[in-house]
């Protein structure tokens, strides 16, 4: 049986298809030749991260396909529904990337409250004749220790987060219908620490948090808008490795240029692959190419995942 890893797979993911016998092609095909390549390769399993969308073009076009599987958490560039409803397997990896994606949400807050996004633009290109001048700018920094973390949407990601800002001397706060209440484990040397958290309401994090970060699937209506905006701390810092769309980036842009905002991290974009060219040029904006899941651990993991759950299901 022979599956195409559209996006690649980690070796180790690839390594244990095969010893159970798969074939696995990590080449990637262009979107537009996908039907045909998977009919005449005779694919049974397609696999993706978020670059490939599997559509009902392709499920309907492709009746050799078993099972399609993506790398990763969110699904919302594969019709799930469709493909299920024609029979279809369809996996994911929910579980693997969390501590990944909430690494880089702090390595994020590290970098706005040291201004270490920008000291790496103005540095190569100033820094030697403007040295005590970046330094000076850069002298307002803040310590994260103390301050208050706003989590919407409190899942795997957004409570591998809190563990991370609790660890780091962090009030957390969050918001989550679907999670009233929630326990924190927090792993301290050999000691196990369990914080136990209560949901806020969305205005009290919004107008409590210091920092806002924004775990949430992607949604209808963005989650932060220029309302949601509105009733935040002055100063206020917002960082979205959820979902583009999640923060509508026009209010964004509007309340950073205001100083309502003082600082965004954006790993996703509303438009990806083609972000607003705005939006990464802005001054007060650090950017990661949606690199939250992008670690070797993550991609190890969601290989092996991947991997296992093919294997039962398809042999
Ligand atoms: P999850 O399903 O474990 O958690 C999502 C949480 O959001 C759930 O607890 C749900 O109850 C809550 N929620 C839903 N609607 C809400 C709302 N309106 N307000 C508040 N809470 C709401 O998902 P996860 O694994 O934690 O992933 C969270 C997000 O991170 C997803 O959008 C996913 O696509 C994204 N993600 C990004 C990267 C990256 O590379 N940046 C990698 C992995 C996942």
């Amino acid at each position: 049986m022979k599956i195409l890893a559209n996006d690649g797979i980690a070796p180790i993911g690839k390594q244990q298809l095969e010893a159970a016998g798969f074939t696995v092609v990590t080449e990637t095909v262009p979107q537009n030749d996908l039907i045909q390549t998977i009919n005449k390769e005779n694919y049974v399993a397609l696999l993706v991260r978020s670059a490939t969308t599997v559509r009902k073009d392709i499920i309907d076009a492709c009746p050799g396909l078993k099972l399609i599987g993506r790398g990763g958490v969110g699904m919302d560039n594969i019709d799930v529904a469709y493909a299920k409803e024609k029979g279809l397997h369809v996996i994911n990896t929910p579980a693997s990337s969390s501590q990944s994606v909430a690494e880089l949400v702090m390595a994020h807050l590290f970098g706005a409250v040291r201004f270490v996004y920008d000291a790496n633009r103005q540095m190569p290109s100033t820094g030697v004749t403007e040295f005590k001048t970046l330094k000076k700018k850069y002298a307002k920094g803040i310590e994260l220790r103390g301050k208050t973390l706003g989590i919407i949407g409190f899942g795997r990601i957004g409570q591998a987060t809190a563990s991370y800002a609790l660890g780091c001397g962090m009030n957390v706060i969050y918001t989550d219908p679907f999670a009233e209440k929630a326990t924190i484990n927090i792993k301290v040397g050999n000691q196990h620490v369990a914080v136990e958290l209560t949901s806020s309401t969305k205005d009290e994090v919004l107008t409590k948090a210091d920092f806002i970060s924004l775990h949430v699937p992607k949604l209808d209506q963005p989650a932060i808008g220029n309302d949601e905006f509105a009733i935040m701390k002055d100063g206020v810092i917002i960082v979205n490795a959820a979902r583009g769309g999640v923060v509508d980036e026009a209010a964004l842009i509007t309340n950073l240029n205001s100083g309502k905002v003082a600082h965004a991290a954006l790993d996703v974009f509303e438009n990806e692959p083609t972000p607003r060219e705005d939006v990464l040029k802005h001054p007060k904006i650090s950017l990661t190419p949606h690199i939250g899941a992008a670690t070797l651990e993550a991609q190890d993991r969601i290989g092996e995942e991947l991997a296992s759950q093919i294997k039962a299901l398809l042999l």
